[in-house]
């Protein structure tokens, strides 16, 4: 059901203002229409009916934007391209910080989004459900507008070297920590499918991700728990004899080293037990991540070929990063002779040393090293040849 629509806030003309471009007019006016018809009392202003002739157009919307409750932006390629347009997203955006104004983003046909609109959510023109969507977000409280469900985050469309498409959480985040971190298998997540949409070579990658073996370790088991507590108390135990012992002998008498030599043994061996079953925790940890790092070496073997890589610098999280390594794979290969079988055999085991760290560094925007002393293949980023070079000249 609709509901009713709110009255003016004081200080309001409109409910809405409309920002669109020329060129998508035709459109705007049939929603115009729409909205009209199914909310009577809805006061809407846009420029081609409402802007006062012999006004200059930045004074007609500053002052149609400054009495509308909030703006609604028509988004298409016209709308990014018009400089006019562009003026009134950037003077509603003002808007919106000083009076907390709302914006309500519109995706009429893709393009990619004005940089101070990208971090607003948007409503797609194609959705099924649109106009009750944006009848909802219209006659809704600005304060509710955040949580509106109607609204879906923007994601860009553009894709460039380097961009970090997708960082998947382990689906056993919660569990104990000496577990690697597993990944759903059973579909592509959607940023992933612009570049890699077959289900079966996500499967197999994942798969292969996954694959790590789980080390037993004595401290998953209760007895062992309990064993371990068992030792501590002995040590102390031991300790304290050991202590009075000496204490009693008063260090000089021979039959006092006979005694206690026996407790220092013991105390000792206590102690080598323990501090063991306390690095074991540290040192799995450690192998770990090397072996999840190699899994996601290897699976980069097959992402390269979509211009994917993906980075594991964490037991619970992934990146997935488009990078396209076409030159930097011709670099390495006439390097080592571009038919030769050791090219290959050198372009693979890059891959598999270097591509999830790589991966990782794109996708955190950050280097190990600052300045590359030599031109890549990548606008301003480090490229793959780069940083196998530079990795390489610092001994890793
Ligand atoms: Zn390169």
């Amino acid at each position: 059901m609709m509901n009713s629509v709110p009255s003016l806030e004081k200080g309001h003309k409109y409910h809405i203002f409309i920002s669109y471009s020329s060129g998508d007019s035709i459109w705007v006016s049939g929603l115009v229409n729409k909205l009209e018809n199914t909310l009577p009392n809805l006061k809407i202003c846009y420029h081609e009916r409402d802007f006062i002739p012999g006004k200059t157009i930045i004074d007609n919307m500053v002052e149609c934007i400054q009495s509308s409750q909030k703006t609604v932006m028509v988004l298409s390629p016209d709308f990014v391209r018009s400089g006019w347009c562009l003026f009134e997203a950037k003077l509603s955006i003002f808007q919106d910080c000083m009076l907390h104004k709302a914006i309500v983003p519109i995706m009429l046909r893709p393009c990619p989004i004005p940089l101070q609109l990208s971090h607003l959510t948007y409503l797609e023109a194609d959705d099924e459900q649109f106009f009750e969507k944006l009848c909802d977000v219209l006659l809704g409280n600005n304060d509710e507008m955040v949580h509106s469900t109607a609204l879906v985050h923007y994601q860009p469309s553009l894709l460039y070297n380097g961009k970090n498409i997708l960082t998947l959480p382990a689906v056993n985040e919660e569990s104990e920590n000496w577990q690697p971190g597993m990944y759903s298998c059973a579909y592509v997540p959607d940023p992933l499918k612009v570049v890699l949409e077959d289900t079966k070579v996500y499967k197999e990658v994942m798969e292969n991700i996954n694959d790590i073996p789980v080390t037993r370790s004595c401290l998953r088991f209760t007895t062992c728990r309990v064993l371990l507590c068992m030792i501590i108390v002995l040590l102390f135990i031991t300790f304290a004899l050991f202590c009075g012992v000496l204490f009693a002998m008063n260090f000089a008498h021979f039959w006092g080293i006979l005694i206690y030599s026996p407790f220092a043994m013991v105390l000792v061996l206590l102690l080598t037990v323990l501090i063991n079953i306390l690095c074991w925790s540290s040192r799995h940890n450690k192998r770990m991540m090397q072996r999840m790092v190699q899994k996601t070496c290897q699976a980069n073997l097959i992402l390269s070929k979509y211009s994917v890589l993906a980075g594991c610098s964490s037991r619970t999280q992934l990146f997935f990063v488009y990078v396209s390594l076409l030159h930097c794979k011709e670099t390495v290969l006439n390097t080592f002779g571009h038919d030769s079988k050791v090219a290959g055999e050198m372009w693979e085991r890059s891959i598999s040393n270097y591509s999830s760290d790589y991966a990782c560094c794109l996708a955190k925007n950050h280097f190990p090293f600052t300045s590359v002393p030599f031109p890549g293949h990548t606008e301003e980023r480090i490229c793959f040849c780069q940083y196998i070079s530079m990795q390489l000249a610092a001994g890793s």
